[in-house]
């Protein structure tokens, strides 16, 4: 395993290892990795011969200062669980100061309407702080094929929208979500539940799956109003909101289409944790 912290050492390094033969897969994350993470790593581990993951918790893509302060940094422990999926990955860990040089800023975005839905609803500036990121360490790392999970299926959406829209030369794969054993989908965030709040947080992906038996028959509203209804019984649990929408606009379900395909969508906070989830429903 080779550690970076600097852009120019690995560039250096990359163009010494690459050639016509090779192709470099690049997972990006922002660390305290678990199993969501790592299965990411091992799809492009399948499929390239040099492998990347970057570790860089992004502040402009951060809207609540606390988040960002609370966000776990574990380098140490993620290195050791990438050691244990292969020996030849390549981790990049570099400093706010490498990445922006002096100016934390965002660039401006136009993802054709896909940052206005929920999460760029709920936290303003986010997606233009992820583009940002992920253009940067784009240009950094030059990958052939870079992994990002549905977890974050907006946030994938994105990524896929600014590779088409700047004609960038890299192929986006989205990855299933892992979760754990009770149903609540794996997050660096999860590492700030109790044990006991990561118990009662299973409630979140129990209650979408019933959201997708009831869209069956009934109407995104009637589905949208049963969540509510469901969250509201629940004094721990905060929904900030539940959404149906189109997976490929992402824009809101009114009145269901037999030829479209819908996603449902929701954030949840736990004692000021945002928990995040999505399930295909057709
Ligand atoms: P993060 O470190 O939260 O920015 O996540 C880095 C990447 O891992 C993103 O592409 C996420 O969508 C993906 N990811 C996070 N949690 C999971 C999960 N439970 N299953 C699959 N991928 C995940």
């Amino acid at each position: 395993m080779l550690l970076f912290n600097k852009q120019n050492k690995l560039t250096a390094h990359l163009n010494s290892v690459s050639n016509e033969s090779t192709t470099i897969g690049f997972v990006p994350t922002m660390g305290a990795l678990h199993k969501g993470h790592l299965s990411l790593l091992e799809e492009s581990l399948k499929n390239n011969n040099i492998n990347v993951i970057s570790i860089f918790v992004n502040p402009t893509q951060f809207n609540n200062a606390e988040d960002l302060a609370k966000y776990p940094k574990t380098l140490t422990e993620d290195i050791a669980k990438i050691k244990m999926v292969s020996d030849g990955i390549i981790v990049f860990a570099p400093s706010v100061d490498d990445i922006y040089e002096g100016k934390t800023v965002s660039q401006h975005f136009d993802f054709d309407g896909l940052e206005n839905q929920m999460e760029g609803k709920f936290r303003p500036g986010h997606f233009n702080g992820v583009g940002t990121i992920v253009k940067r360490l784009f240009e950094i790392v030059k990958p052939n094929n870079a992994y990002f999970g549905e977890k974050d299926f907006q946030q994938l959406q994105i990524v896929k929208k600014m590779v088409e829209k700047l004609k960038l030369k890299v192929n986006i794969i989205g990855c299933p979500i892992f979760r754990e054993p009770n149903g609540l989908a794996m997050s660096s965030r999860n590492e700030r539940l109790t044990n006991q709040e990561r118990e009662k947080a299973a409630i979140i992906y129990k209650t979408i799956l019933e959201a997708k038996k009831k869209f069956v028959s009934k109407s995104a509203k009637e589905v949208t109003e049963f969540v509510q209804r469901e969250f509201i019984k629940q004094s721990d649990f905060e929904l900030e909101y539940f959404q149906i929408a189109d997976e490929s606009t992402l824009f809101q379900c009114i009145r269901k289409s037999p030829h479209k395909k819908y996603r449902a969508f929701i954030a949840v906070f736990v004692n000021k944790i945002r928990l995040i989830d999505t399930i295909s429903l057709n």
